[in-house]
């Protein structure tokens, strides 16, 4: 390849301007790229599309010998090095997807001096011939990317990047930039940690993308509410649709097909080459909807994104903050929409109870998710908390999030809260039985369904004591109880069961806030045949 246009700036503007096409530096970019192109150790932390890899690739470039770049991101490699290729950067890679003759053309230009980048999966960092080829050749940095995957406390942590810190014990020398577009504080100290980098430079960024607009929705039919967000919000619009199971992914992508709107699967279960190929479509074509797991976006460069949307919660605030943020790189007005209800909570209860790992790490997802549904049930700007939770102070009343633009009205639920609670009780106490919310509404309400009678439960004081509720408020006040820790979900069938703390509620010492439900919102259109 041509190298003449990288060869001949030698200054990081130079580069920006010859090399990359831009007239200048956005944000913190500068002192980042002249911070590590005098040599020294940085950890950036910036969101999705602020600009990270330029941070790394232009001291790279201005630097002697090679930039290393390790990042988990297998996929995405070849499109990454086309993309510098065709800017007339040298730039290869290293990963399992290659067979020897090919990985050992990139080694030999590796040790030619030919390469100004070097893409390399972690995992290629246990290997002893990757450690002996770097000291054959010359290094000029090492940047980690997606660098929170070295973080347990993360919602990505991926074993491989441990072996991270060999590279500060073996080449101290060699500068290290560690990027995450991860915003929470635990994270960055553990990453400072790992990687030991508590001496480097730390750059921080807002996290705040304020054409985002954040909407939570209680979810009650989901497709159905999809369907409605899109052809009313987003008609046409390119966007993401997030579910959890593989499942669902499927049906949900075939309910929008069958409704007009263009939308394709993508998880883990689909073969490669149709993954690949949806994937490819997305990101060229216009206006297709991806319907998807989480294993779907990452790194993914789509600057039109015009929403994200959520059928199942998210397992943490991070994830959340994530996947929200594929929407609206271009800075253009976005939606990041979620809809979600009591059975989530009940689902993801259970899946961490069931988990692999110790009671620290059954804790740490536990906390995760009290925090997402904490985010959920606020009354407060959606945007304040999202960033508070990041350490990064907001005013509030963004006047972009649901909450701003309608607040939600709150009520004093303290009665219903005794009422739901001294049903769990009853049961719990005098039966020896749980059951799940389904179960203490129809009691509530009265119903005298088949299982009531089963179980007798017509004949509990309790029964038809909360008729002045719907059955959907009924499931706003279990899930808000959830999300205040005053109820506790438990076992495979989502039983539900005291806390410590309910007590305070049903001993009269504690008032409950509840935010107000939505009544059920219309189908747009109005008397669409099923
Ligand atoms: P991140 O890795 O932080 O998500 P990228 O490095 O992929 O972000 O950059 C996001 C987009 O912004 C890319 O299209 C990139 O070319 C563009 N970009 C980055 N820095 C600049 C700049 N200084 N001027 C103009 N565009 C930029
Ligand atoms: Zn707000």
């Amino acid at each position: 390849p041509d190298t003449s246009v990288v060869r001949s700036a030698s200054t990081p503007a130079e580069v920006l301007r010859r090399v990359f096409g831009y007239d200048s530096f956005r944000g913190n970019q500068q002192d980042i790229v002249e911070h590590v192109t005098a040599g020294n150790d940085a950890l950036v932390l910036m969101p999705t599309g602020a600009g990270k890899s330029l941070c790394y690739q232009i001291p790279a470039l201005v630097r002697k010998g090679v930039g290393i770049v390790v990042s988990p991101l297998i996929a995405l490699m070849q499109d990454q090095v086309d993309a510098l290729t065709a800017l007339g950067v040298r730039a290869g890679f290293l990963n399992s997807t290659q067979d020897p003759d090919e990985r050992r053309l990139v080694e030999y230009a590796f040790l030619n001096n030919e390469l100004d980048l070097l893409y390399l999966a972690p995992e290629r960092l246990r290997l002893d011939s990757t450690l002996r080829l770097f000291d054959q050749g010359e290094v000029a940095l090492f940047a980690i990317d997606e660098a929170h995957c070295v973080a347990q406390w993360g919602h990505d942590f991926r074993p491989d990047y441990l072996a991270l810190s060999t590279l500060h014990e073996r080449w101290p020398r060699v500068p290290r930039i560690a990027l995450t577009a991860t915003a929470n504080p635990a994270t960055h100290a553990e990453i400072a940690a790992r990687l030991n980098l508590e001496n480097a430079r730390h750059f921080v960024a807002s996290f705040d993308r304020p054409n985002i607009q954040y909407r939570i929705v209680p979810k009650n039919d989901p497709k159905r509410q999809l369907l409605d967000f899109l052809r009313t919000e987003h008609p046409g619009d390119a966007g993401i649709v997030y579910c959890l199971s593989r499942a669902s992914v499927e049906k949900t992508a075939e309910f929008l097909r069958d409704n007009g709107i263009e939308a394709l699967p993508y998880h883990a279960g689909l073969d490669a080459r149709t993954r690949a190929a949806n994937q490819a479509r997305f990101l060229r074509e216009d206006g297709l909807v991806m319907v998807a797991t989480i294993a779907f976006g990452m790194g993914i460069d789509k600057p039109d994104v015009r929403f994200v949307a959520h059928l199942d919660l998210p397992k943490s605030v991070e994830g959340y903050y994530q996947e929200t943020g594929r929407a609206g790189r271009d800075g253009l007005p976005s939606t990041a929409w979620l809809a979600y209800g009591l059975q989530d909570v009940v689902q993801q209860r259970k899946m961490i109870d069931t988990s692999e790992g110790d009671d620290a790490h059954r804790r740490r997802l536990a906390a995760h998710l009290d925090t997402m549904l904490a985010l959920c049930e606020t009354v407060e700007c959606r945007r304040q908390r999202l960033l508070a939770y990041f350490g990064e102070e907001h005013p509030g009343r963004c006047g972009n999030c649901d909450t701003c633009l309608s607040p939600p009205e709150s009520w004093d639920g303290t009665i219903a809260a005794q009422k739901l609670l001294s049903t769990v009780y009853r049961l719990q106490r005098e039966r020896r039985q749980k059951f799940g919310a389904g179960q203490l509404i129809d009691i509530l309400l009265g119903r005298k369904t088949a299982k009531v009678i089963q179980h007798d439960h017509d004949s509990l004081t309790v029964f038809g004591i909360g008729t002045e509720l719907r059955e959907s408020e009924w499931r706003g006040v279990v899930r808000q109880l959830l999300a205040q820790g005053l109820l506790a979900v438990e076992g495979d069938y989502g039983t539900l069961v005291l806390t410590e703390a309910s007590g305070e509620v049903l001993g009269r010492q504690r008032q409950v806030l509840l935010r107000r439900e939505p009544e059920r919102s219309a189908p747009a259109g109005g008397g669409k045949p099923k």
